[in-house]
């Protein structure tokens, strides 16, 4: 089936008589005649639930969805997408050893990555995503473990060239993890193009509306763990912690590593949605295609009204022909690419700002990626406390505005811009 049926008959199927819409198991845990039922759970040898920290049966019909939308095998529902990259990368990657990562990652990744993960002994190595292959091939340690990006980056909006970092990742026998939150797998699907994980954000466009913070890891079921055994001990070695079990022995590639965060993960840091925030994740879900292309025409329409505007001194948006990420972006994601925006207003941080605040439309937030657009300004906001050049070698210039476009209609929102931009 395509993406578009997939969202809404993937996941939960409804038996005769049943709910037809999915319901909420809002329960911390589950009922057993006998002791020897729940014993099978905590050797891992049966498929029920015990407990909601670790599993719940909303969060994971939801993840099911997910797995279908990507084409991958199995998924695990987290508390944010903060909790997914952690996991993504902690579930093979611990004290020791290293990652290499894009450079122009979210914020809050980064941080997580290079401040974080740093302190309990992962180390990072950032890269360009447009470096060269000797730049590329330098970055590998023998203790390499994993290799990670964003299909489109959240706020710089370069674009991943998936296959080929798939290619240099698999050279050095590890994964692949591809932060696909903005693309969406309505945009791209990055399995298809050699990334063996995928992880998402669903507080942005697959739940939609900004009304909850989620998030989700997805496995391909296509790398291979035990061709380097030495590399991924905690996949090919037993788990004292449940009598021995060998993930990818019990569990096959399709199921080892998102069983492995499951258990080990879920149990141990309980990042896990509460079923009814994931219940709203399937609410969004179910018109995602819909809401993903209006926001990419959206944003097109508008990112082609700016870049003529005298008041704009520059614009970024993949979908634009002169954007370097342009042909990239193209070959990824030939339906479109996202909803966000970045430009700069004339006059540096003063007009920015001034800018926002003759708008009518568009709310000044933090958030990104939901129905409502939005907009923000980091020089006054995010990153107030650097100075001008401080935020130009950052990547975040002072007269930067991210906007990310929502569901009304084009001309009302290119209206609503252009009175401001008039008024500067
Ligand atoms: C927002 C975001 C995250 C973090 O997700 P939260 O749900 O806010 O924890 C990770 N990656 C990308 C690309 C994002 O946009």
């Amino acid at each position: 089936m395509k993406p578009e049926t997939l969202c809404l008959h993937a996941g939960y199927e409804a038996k005769n008589a049943e709910a037809r819409q999915l319901p909420i198991y809002q329960s911390t845990t589950f009922k057993y005649d006998t002791s020897q039922d729940m014993a099978k759970l905590f050797e891992l040898e049966s498929d029920d639930y015990m407990y909601s920290r670790l599993a719940n049966p909303t969060n994971d019909f939801v993840a099911a969805k997910i797995a279908a939308l990507e084409g991958g095998t199995a998924a695990i529902l987290t508390s944010s997408g903060q909790a997914a990259n952690f996991f993504a990368v902690f579930n093979i990657a611990g004290n020791g050893d290293h990652v290499v990562a894009s450079a122009t990652i979210y914020g809050g990744s980064f941080n997580l990555f290079a401040v974080t993960m740093a302190r309990m002994g992962v180390e990072f190595t950032f890269v360009d995503p447009l470096c060269s292959d000797e730049e590329l091939e330098a970055a590998f340690r023998p203790n390499t473990k994993a290799v990670f990006g964003e299909t489109i980056a959240n706020p710089a909006l370069t674009v991943f060239d998936i296959e080929r970092f798939a290619k240099a990742a698999h050279a050095h026998g590890v994964p692949l993890i591809v932060d696909n939150t903005f693309a969406t797998p309505i945009h791209c699907r990055p399995f298809e193009w050699g990334a063996d994980i995928v992880t998402h954000s669903t507080t942005k466009y697959m739940q939609g509306t900004a009304s909850i913070i989620g998030g989700c890891v997805v496995d391909s079921g296509n790398f291979d763990w035990n061709k380097y055994p030495d590399k991924f001990p905690g996949l090919t070695t037993p788990d004292d912690s449940y009598h021995g079990v060998v993930y990818t022995e019990k569990f096959g590639l399709g199921k080892a590593y998102i069983t492995k965060i499951m258990a080990q993960l879920m149990r141990d840091f309980g990042s896990t949605p509460s079923p009814h925030d994931s219940y709203l994740v399937e609410l969004g879900l179910e018109s995602l295609h819909v809401r993903v292309q209006r926001h990419t025409e959206n944003a097109l329409k508008i990112a082609q009204f700016l870049q003529n505007h005298p008041k704009i001194s520059w614009i970024n948006y993949p979908g634009l022909p002169d954007n370097p990420y342009y042909e990239i972006a193209k070959k990824y994601m030939p339906k479109g690419t996202c909803g966000v925006l970045c430009f700069g207003v004339k006059g540096g941080r003063a007009k920015a700002e001034e800018f926002m605040s003759y708008l009518k439309l568009a709310t000044i937030e933090t958030h990104v990626a939901d129905s409502h657009t939005c907009c923000l300004h980091p020089a006054s906001s995010t990153h107030r406390q650097m100075t001008d050049e401080q935020l130009k070698a950052a990547g975040v210039p002072a007269d930067q505005i991210r906007l990310s476009v929502g569901l009304e209609d084009a001309d009302d929102l290119i209206e609503d811009i252009n009175q401001a931009l008039e008024r500067v």
